[in-house]
Formats: C-alpha cells, sequence, structure tokens
C-alpha cells in the first residue's frame, strides 16, 4: 500500500505526564509521517488529571476534537479500568494496558518504577511475578495492546534480558497475549529484546509500534520498532492499526 504510515499507537499529551498539548502530538506526527494516537494514563494511581469515569468522558471529548486516535494506557493494578460503562469504552479507537505494578506472590504489588527492590524479591522472583501478572492480565483486561511487556525496575535494566526472561517464560507470554487476543507493543522507550520480538512474531501474534513519547523528540518517533519489526519480516501492514484490524473496544463494529 502506497500510503501506509506507521501507527504511534502510544504517546502521552499534557491531560496526563506529557509535555505536549494534543494539537503538538497530531503536529509532530504530521512532521516525522506517522499516524498519532494519545493514550494517557488512565489511573488513580499514574500521574494524570483523568482519574475517574466522568474525567474520562472529558479526555475522550477533548480528543474528539482533534484528527488522532483516541486511546488511554490503563494499570491493570488500579480498579478505574472495571468502571467504565461500554459506552465510554466505545469512543476509544484501542486501549493500552500495562503492567506499572506487579502483584507478587504474597498477594502485594510492587511498583515497576521501584529503584530499589528489597533483598527477598531476587530478580528470579521478580520476573516470576511479572510474567504470572502478565498473564492474569492478558486474562482479565479486555486492552488491545500489553504496553512495555519488558518493563522491568530500574535495577533490573542492568541485567541482560536474556537472564531475566527464560525460554519459559517468554512462551508464556507469548501464549497468554495470544488467547487473549492482545497486541504486544514493541516500545521506543522500553525496547524489547529481539529474542521475545520473534517469539511473538512467529507465534502470529499482533505487533504494535508504541513511541509512549513524552517528550517532543519522543513523542510519534517509532523508527526503531519499526526498523526491529521490519527486519523479523512483518509487513508493514500486519502492525496494529485499529481502524484496519478492529478494536476489542468496539469502535469499529457494525
Ligand atoms: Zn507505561
Ligand atoms: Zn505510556
Amino acid at each position: 500500500m502506497i500510503d501506509w504510515q506507521p501507527t504511534d499507537c502510544h504517546a502521552h499529551s499534557r491531560h496526563s505526564d506529557g509535555a505536549l498539548t494534543v494539537a503538538e502530538v497530531v503536529a509532530r506526527a504530521e512532521v516525522l509521517g506517522t499516524r498519532p494516537s494519545v493514550a494517557d494514563h488512565i489511573s488513580r494511581d499514574a500521574p494524570t488529571d483523568v482519574r475517574s469515569p466522568e474525567a474520562v468522558e472529558r479526555y475522550l471529548d477533548d480528543l474528539e476534537r482533534y484528527p488522532v486516535l483516541r486511546s488511554g494506557e490503563f494499570c491493570w493494578h488500579d480498579a478505574l479500568w472495571r468502571e467504565l460503562p461500554p459506552s465510554t469504552v466505545r469512543r476509544f479507537t484501542h486501549r493500552v494496558g500495562s503492567l506499572h505494578s506487579v502483584r507478587l506472590s504474597n498477594g502485594h504489588f510492587f511498583r515497576a518504577f521501584s529503584h530499589e527492590l528489597p533483598h527477598a524479591l531476587t530478580p528470579k522472583l521478580y520476573m516470576r511475578a511479572h510474567v504470572a501478572s502478565l498473564e492474569a492480565m492478558a486474562k482479565e483486561m479486555p486492552v488491545d495492546i500489553l504496553a512495555h511487556p519488558t518493563l522491568v525496575p530500574p535495577p533490573l535494566r542492568q541485567m541482560d534480558p536474556h537472564d531475566l526472561w527464560t525460554e519459559r517464560y517468554e512462551a508464556r507470554a507469548v501464549k497468554a497475549l495470544r488467547n487473549a487476543g492482545i497486541a504486544f507493543e514493541i516500545s521506543a522507550r522500553y525496547p524489547p529484546h529481539e529474542r521475545l520480538v520473534r517469539r511473538v512474531a512467529e507465534a502470529g501474534v499482533r505487533l504494535a509500534l508504541g513511541s509512549d513519547g513524552h517528550s517532543p523528540d519522543q513523542v510519534a518517533n517509532v523508527a526503531v520498532p519499526l526498523a526491529l519489526a521490519r527486519s523479523l519480516g512483518v509487513p508493514d501492514d500486519a502492525l496494529y492499526d485499529p481502524a484496519r484490524h478492529g478494536s476489542r473496544t468496539g469502535a469499529f463494529a457494525g
């Protein structure tokens, strides 16, 4: 298709913790030749103004004024996504789900941005909780995309992802996403390791491009995720585009 453009399925505006207005997100995407989304945090446990069902309606009212895909980044561990009526959900072109906290085996949640891991929470135990949380989220949460699937706390980012992710963990994550029909985001902000993305693609799980941009230089810039998808032989038009592939929100039904 001649006029194919990459879709940035995940970017932030000033409705949450982004630096740009919605109009500026749209303008930045136009410069980069990308189709823009706004996917601000929608959660009571994230830096955002969108913290109630009423605020979600106002957020969508605003996004509808612009030529932009209307999304939101929902924390799995926060209950707000469970409170939205179907009439609100249908106003989203697509929804993004995130594991900003993982559920430990003792039932407590642990933030994925924690700068320190308690001594007892070894990398191995953290990854066990991460993968189990991913499986639970895929079962429970009717989103279209799992954001930054390899996001882990900063101390673990120093480790080789091939040590964190056993092949068995990778296979479990792929299976959970495939069964749920959730796309795997290739994040520009938290880049996944190639072995996992290859496994995802080979299993027929859809890939989505996400800048997860907050600043002007990040928003709508999906060049690196797109290059990775292409290097794995994924056709451009197979990359998730809600208008083309539909959405679990029901926005494109009928
Ligand atoms: Zn996130
Ligand atoms: Zn984000």
